[in-house]
């Protein structure tokens, strides 16, 4: 790169009165082209390469969630949750991809070195495949919310499951270009935690864990960034460890992460990234 843009401040000086001759335009144009490309090139193997990194929160274990063995978890909705650790916390994201949102606290993420898991609204994840990609790219695991988060208990059995798998198959679609009601990640979550026995028994029967929360910020309120981040820090210190439930498209949310992944780093308090088993291939 060094030499493409020294090649450029030559060519530059060299043909001074002859800049203008659109041979050497083109020529500038195509080694400011080479330039920028090497750039960007640097930056995305620079940040690849800088996870782990010290001083950061990091993530601190990676816990493969089986739905066969574990098809519910979260205090607020169901008896049992994820085996954590005192201070071990999961954090979700409901409701995205949003873009101006989704993408800061992706950012802020990245900086901390943090994985994530999103569950997403089918028809956002199809106005903007390109977050979820990027999500999946940075490592986080993509989890469903349904197609247009309608509130399932109260729209009828038939109903219900379509909007189930449609917002599958939207995800699906962004995350890998195929439609399928197969999600790659069994993960998913009712909007507004509204199940049904029905609904839990089919997805169970489907290989599907449902995912409640232990506690949450309350971001559907509006508050200010500074009140969520006391609202949240008083909580975790409540609860000490488990599933924390955010929204990634709060503007407050995506505000207050940055400092909220600071305090965690602070207090000791580890990441635990949840993931699902890995796809047995079978003749
Ligand atoms: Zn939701």
């Amino acid at each position: 790169m060094q030499s493409e843009i020294s090649g450029a401040r030559n060519l530059l000086q060299e043909s001074e009165p002859a800049v203008l001759r659109p041979a050497v335009l083109s020529r500038l144009a195509a080694l400011s082209r080479l330039a920028v490309a090497a750039l960007i090139a640097s930056i995305v193997a620079a940040h690849a390469d800088t996870c782990p990194r010290p001083d950061t929160l990091g993530t601190a274990r990676v816990l493969t969630v089986d739905p066969k063995t574990t098809p519910r978890v979260g205090t607020q909705s169901f008896p049992d949750t994820l085996p954590l650790a005192d201070h071990e916390l999961v954090l979700t994201f409901d409701d995205g991809p949003n873009p101006p949102t989704t993408s800061k606290i992706l950012a802020a993420l990245a900086k901390e070195c943090v994985h994530a898991t999103f569950f997403m609204v089918g028809r956002n994840a199809a106005a903007h495949p390109q977050l979820v990609k990027r999500m999946a790219a940075d490592g986080h695991t993509i989890a469903h919310h349904t197609l247009a988060h309608a509130n399932l208990k109260q729209i009828g059995y038939a109903k219900a499951v379509e909007q189930i798998d449609r917002g599958f198959s939207a995800d699906e679609l962004a995350l890998n270009g195929k439609a399928t009601t197969v999600p790659t990640t069994p993960f998913f979550r009712f909007p507004y935690f509204e199940s049904t026995p029905a609904l839990l028994d089919l997805l169970q029967s489907r290989g599907i864990a449902v995912f409640g929360a232990d506690f949450w910020a309350s971001d559907w309120n509006p508050m200010t960034p500074q009140q969520e981040l006391s609202l949240i820090i008083n909580r975790v210190k409540a609860a000490g460890k488990g599933i924390i439930l955010f929204h990634d498209t709060k503007e407050q949310t995506a505000a207050m992460l940055p400092d909220f992944l600071r305090y965690l780093r602070d207090n000791n308090y580890k990441i635990v990234h949840i993931v699902p088993p890995p796809v047995k291939f079978t003749n």
